[in-house]
C-alpha cells in the first residue's frame, strides 16, 4: 500500500515537542508503518508537491496530523483530497486534525470539543470489540499524560465508535470514530498531543496498523463479527449479533 502522512510541522521549536518526537511526529508515524508499506511523509514546507493531484492519485491511504497552520493548507489541496477520499482513498485524521479543512469538510460540521492541558492520564476504552480496528488492542489501556479532550464533539454521527476516551478530570470523548463517505472510509483517532510520546504506544500503534487496513477498503463494512481476545474481559460474539443485518454476511437460519 501507498501511504502519505501529513504533519505540518511547525512546532519543531517547542522543546517538550522535541522531547517528545526528536525527529518530528511525522516520522514517528512513519515508523509505523515502513515495514510493510511504502510511506512518504509531507510537511506543510512541501505539500504542494506532496500532496499534488498526482500523489494524491497514487495514494491509498492520507494520514494527517495539523494544529496551528490548518489555515495555511490551500483549499484546491483540501477539495481535492476530499474527491479522493469520496472515490476510495483512505484517511485518518489524528487529535488536532479534528479542525482541519479535510476533516471538517468530510464532515460538515465544526467538529468543535472541550479542551484542558493539564497532562492528565487517558484511558481508552475499547467500546466496539468486534470492529476491525479494535482486534490485538488491551482493553481499557492507559496513557499517562494527554490533553484533555471532551463531548460534546461536534461531528455527524459515526458509524463506528470503536474507542472512548476518559480523563482523569471525569470527562469522556468519542476517541475511535469511523465514518464513510461515498466509495471511501475515515477515522478520526484522538490521542497525540505533541508534547507527549503517544505515538511510541503500542496500543496507539497497532489501533494506527488496523486503522490504515480498515480504511483502504472501499465501501460499507462487510466483516464478519470476530471476538477480541485482548478483552479484559474476552467475549464471543453472542447469536443476537451474528443476526445483525448490518454486520454479519450470512443469511439467518433460523
Ligand atoms: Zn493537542
Amino acid at each position: 500500500m501507498k501511504i502519505i502522512i501529513y504533519n505540518e510541522d511547525v512546532l519543531q521549536n517547542l522543546p517538550a515537542h522535541k522531547k517528545a518526537y526528536a525527529n518530528g511526529i511525522h516520522n514517528e508515524l512513519k515508523s509505523i508503518f515502513e515495514a510493510e508499506h511504502e510511506v512518504t511523509t509531507v510537511t506543510l514546507a512541501t505539500i504542494n508537491e506532496g500532496l499534488s493531484r498526482e500523489e494524491l492519485d497514487k495514494a491509498d491511504v492520507l494520514i494527517w496530523w495539523g494544529h496551528i497552520a490548518h489555515d495555511k493548507v490551500p483549499d484546491e489541496i483540501n477539495a481535492y483530497v476530499c474527491k479522493r477520499v469520496s472515490e476510495g482513498m483512505g484517511a485518518i485524521f489524528l487529535h488536532s486534525a479534528h479542525f482541519s479543512k479535510p476533516f471538517t469538510t468530510l464532515c460538515g460540521t465544526p467538529c468543535s470539543l472541550r479542551w484542558r492541558e493539564a497532562n492528565e492520564a487517558e484511558r481508552v476504552w475499547t467500546t466496539d470489540p468486534f470492529h476491525p480496528i479494535a482486534q490485538g488492542v488491551e482493553q481499557g489501556f492507559r496513557l499517562d499524560h494527554e490533553e484533555m479532550y471532551g463531548e460534546h464533539f461536534y461531528i455527524p454521527t459515526p458509524d463506528a465508535v470503536v474507542f472512548t476516551g476518559w480523563f482523569e478530570g471525569g470527562e469522556v470523548f468519542r476517541s475511535g470514530c469511523c465514518f464513510h463517505k461515498g466509495e471511501g472510509r475515515y477515522f478520526y483517532f484522538q490521542p497525540g498531543h505533541e508534547t507527549f510520546p503517544i505515538y511510541k504506544d503500542k496500543n496507539v500503534r497497532r489501533i494506527l496498523r488496523n486503522a490504515v487496513d480498515w480504511v483502504a477498503k472501499k465501501g460499507p463494512e462487510t466483516s464478519d463479527f470476530v471476538g477480541n481476545k485482548d478483552c479484559l474481559h474476552p467475549i464471543k460474539p453472542p447469536e443476537k449479533f451474528k443476526r445483525n443485518r448490518f454486520f454479519y454476511k450470512e443469511k439467518e437460519t433460523e
